[in-house]
């Protein structure tokens, strides 16, 4: 198909798997990273997503590169994790700008080109703790719930424009930002999810990989939940 693709936060994890399986499908894939350049079949650029400009920059370059954007996976993300009563406002406001806001900047400037192609994919990596809440991550889980809300808006917005916009999901991820949990907290993760492990990045990849394919081109508005079955629904 040889699409031009964009995955922000593409330079480890469940960004850089997700890049990975669309260079083995062909497709000329660019990855943003924040601080640290990945090394690939793709190219890579930097972007912070709390910058409107560096996003700009981003964008430019990769369309300079490869051409317009015809998948974005909005995929960039952080947690500052803390009880309420501690968690300073900074804390939140941080963790809303990079994962929700972030998300705003990067599909504002990809529509752009979507919106004169007629087509577009766009897949928005929350999480289910988005759905359900989780003690300790209420910065996160807002700005994950707050995903949800902003794809079926632009679902309904672009829609006629044959734009599809959907939200995976996932559970825990044997990547980076669980790992820095230890060992003992992971595996109380594991035991709570009804297939008793985490997730491998690479099967989070997958969803987001069928979500822009052919076979999903009558899907928007979606939520794919890739968790295991934690959230059972949710
Ligand atoms: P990760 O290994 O910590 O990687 C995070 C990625 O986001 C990195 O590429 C990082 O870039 C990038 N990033 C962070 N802040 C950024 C910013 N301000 N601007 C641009 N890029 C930024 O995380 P992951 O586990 O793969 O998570 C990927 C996504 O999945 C996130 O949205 C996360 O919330 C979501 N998710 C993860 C899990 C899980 O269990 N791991 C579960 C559900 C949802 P640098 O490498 O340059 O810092």
């Amino acid at each position: 198909m040889s699409r031009v693709v964009l995955v922000t936060g593409g330079s480890r994890g469940i960004g850089l798997a997700t890049a990975q399986r669309f260079v083995a499908l062909g497709d000329k894939v660019a990855v943003t990273y924040n601080t640290t350049a990945p090394t690939g079949d793709f190219l890579a650029v930097q972007c912070d997503v709390t910058q409107e400009a560096d996003v700009e920059r981003a964008f430019a370059e990769v369309e300079q590169a490869l051409g317009p954007v015809e998948v974005l996976v909005s995929n960039a993300g952080i947690t500052k994790d803390g009880l309420l009563l501690r968690m300073k406002e900074d804390d939140f406001a941080s963790v809303i700008d990079a994962n929700l806001t972030g998300a705003f900047r990067v599909c504002k400037r990809a529509t752009q080109s979507m919106l004169r192609a007629r087509k577009g994919r766009i897949i928005l990596v929350s999480s289910v703790v988005g759905l359900l809440g989780q003690a300790g991550q209420a910065n996160y889980a807002a700005s994950k719930a707050g995903l949800v809300g902003f794809a079926r808006s632009l679902a309904r917005e672009f829609g006629s424009r044959s734009i599809t916009v959907n939200v995976v999901a996932p559970g825990p991820v044997d990547t980076d930002m669980t790992r820095s949990l230890g060992a003992e907290k992971l595996q109380a993760f594991a035991d709570l999810v009804p297939l008793g492990r985490i997730a491998s990045a690479d099967e989070i990849a997958g969803a987001i990989v069928f979500l822009a394919s052919q076979d999903a081109a009558y899907i928007t508005g979606a939520v794919l939940p890739v968790d295991g079955g934690l959230g059972m629904g949710h």
